[in-house]
């Protein structure tokens, strides 16, 4: 293997790191916005529920005084109905008053559905009140477990960038030129592993003899791999025999011998 290769292995697992903790770390405001839309909404809610609330007394008002025009009124046709002096007129004042009666009682009607639904609205802005303090205590939990999350992945990323710091730092800088400029064609992976006889970013099948001098131990060479031009590395995944193992065939071997 190339001296130079351990330390670009080495510098493209700590990139894939970064790349991970700064995407999670650009996550954090969309999280934080998410808590904060939630406890608006709940105090939206408080808003709503008064409004309601003194529309409805508004409108209660409206019906109480309604109740009070329509009792005037038939009052008024009652009074009237002492002075008439045809039998025509008579019955037709007995029809206002009826009809005034009527109305009287829809009125009277509304009037107790207003007072119904004003006692709903009353409990339903106590019930939005008790749910934001609810929701605000919720919030304040999650924010200090985010702000908590978001330090901890700040000092992962400290950490990853003195990782990647050293691996850059042994590495001649024409050779990280090389392959910070494959990286950035390819999506931040500038490494491929050759798996089977391929190249294990985009598969494509690697020529014999390059897979060869890849696994040469005493190899100086970098190849690329001619598709997706990532500098190829080849890393031995068969267990070798278990180093034990040998030896003590070996032993037992030689005491056979022995005796
Ligand atoms: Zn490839």
């Amino acid at each position: 293997m190339h001296p130079h290769l351990k330390y670009l292995i080495e510098l493209q697992a700590v990139d894939l790191r970064l790349i991970e903790i700064r995407e999670r770390l650009s996550r954090f405001p969309k999280r934080l916005a998410e808590v904060e839309a939630r406890v608006t909404a709940a105090r939206q809610q408080i808003t709503a529920a008064k409004e309601a609330l003194t529309s409805s007394l508004k409108e209660r008002k409206t019906y109480e005084m309604d109740v009070e025009q329509w009792k005037e009124r038939a009052k008024k046709y009652r009074n009237q109905s002492s002075e008439v002096k045809t039998n025509e007129a008579y019955k037709a004042l007995q029809h206002e008053i009826q009809n005034a009666e009527g109305e009287v009682a829809k009125a009277e009607d509304r009037l107790l559905d207003r007072m119904v639904t004003g006692e709903e609205y009353e409990r339903q802005v106590k019930a939005a009140e008790a749910a934001v303090k609810e929701i605000e205590a919720a919030a304040n939990v999650e924010r200090h477990a985010i702000q908590a999350e978001y330090n901890a992945a700040q000092k992962e990323l400290a950490t990853a960038e003195a990782v990647r710091a050293g691996a850059v730092a042994a590495v001649p800088a024409d050779l990280i030129d090389h392959y910070e400029r494959i990286s950035k064609r390819h999506g931040g992976i500038a490494l491929a592993e050759v798996h089977g006889e391929g190249c294990s970013q985009c598969g494509v099948h690697i020529r014999p003899h390059v897979i060869q001098q890849l696994q040469r131990a005493e190899n100086e060479e970098f190849f690329h791999c001619e598709t997706c031009t990532r500098i190829l590395y080849y890393a031995d995944h068969t267990p070798g025999p278990a180093p034990a193992a040998p030896s003590t065939a070996e032993t037992s071997a030689a005491s056979t011998r022995d005796s």
